[in-house]
């Protein structure tokens, strides 16, 4: 029954097929956030069927180590993201343990940071941060850091991370798109941010600082950094891991 036909005809008509037009309608209207249009339609049900309209029962299922949901298994998109963060905190707390690392002096000078990405074939710009960042990327050359940083020392971790962004750019955006997913959401190895962008660079700084804790929690983060990553990267962030 069409949605016209039914309003045109009234209550005595109600169905199961009416049910879940109206539902629809209600779900569609609280998603894009049109209040006005969602009572409406409520009234409508409510009047229809003499009680209150209830949601979907949400499908958010208790994260599990033996069983992992991806984005097509839910209907909701905000389903999806509470079952990411769940996932994350269980898949964190299983395997912090391996989280440790032996490297020291996360710390070295502008000139070595200058040095070490030109071997990389990336420029380091000074300038003006956007909002609170160190350090950002908006492109696959360049790398900026705001001013301070000519006088203080860079974080390794930031500028692994950094690189991170770089590998990203030179893989067409990757993190945004493979297949209209969002990639590497359903397996983030980071609780960096909800961006897939920042999730991509943060787990690509866990490959180099805690590869033990990403290969055991995050097997397909790991394999795919593994593949992707150019051999004359990985052996410059291992030389910077060591550098003084
Ligand atoms: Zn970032």
């Amino acid at each position: 029954m069409r949605l016209q036909q039914y309003l045109k005809e009234g209550p005595e008509d109600a169905d199961p097929e009416t049910e879940q037009m109206l539902s629809d309608f209600i779900e569609m209207f609280i998603e894009d956030g049109f209040k006005k249009k969602e009572d409406h339609y409520r009234k409508i049900y409510k009047e229809t069927f003499g009680r209150e309209y209830q949601p979907v029962k949400e499908f958010i299922p208790k994260p599990s180590l033996d069983k992992v949901y991806s984005k097509d298994d839910f209907k909701r998109y905000q389903d999806y993201i509470s079952y990411s963060e769940k996932l994350y905190i269980l898949k964190f707390s299983t395997y912090k343990g391996l989280a440790t690392t032996s490297y020291s002096n996360p710390e070295i000078t502008w000139n070595q940071t200058v040095d070490w990405l030109s071997g990389l074939e990336v420029a380091a710009k000074l300038g003006n941060p956007r909002g609170t960042e160190g350090a950002w990327v908006t492109n696959d050359k360049e790398v900026t850091f705001k001013k301070s940083y000519e006088k203080n020392k860079v974080s390794k971790e930031l500028l692994i991370h950094e690189m991170g962004h770089i590998l990203d750019h030179k893989l067409n955006d990757i993190s945004l798109r493979s297949n209209g997913d969002l990639f590497l959401h359903n397996m983030k190895a980071t609780n960096y941010d909800m961006n897939p962008a920042e999730i991509f660079a943060d787990s690509f700084m866990t490959y180099f600082i805690y590869p033990k804790y990403l290969k055991a929690g995050w097997k397909e983060v790991y394999a795919f950094f593994e593949k992707k990553i150019p051999g004359k990267w990985k052996k410059a962030v291992k030389e910077l891991l060591k550098m003084k």
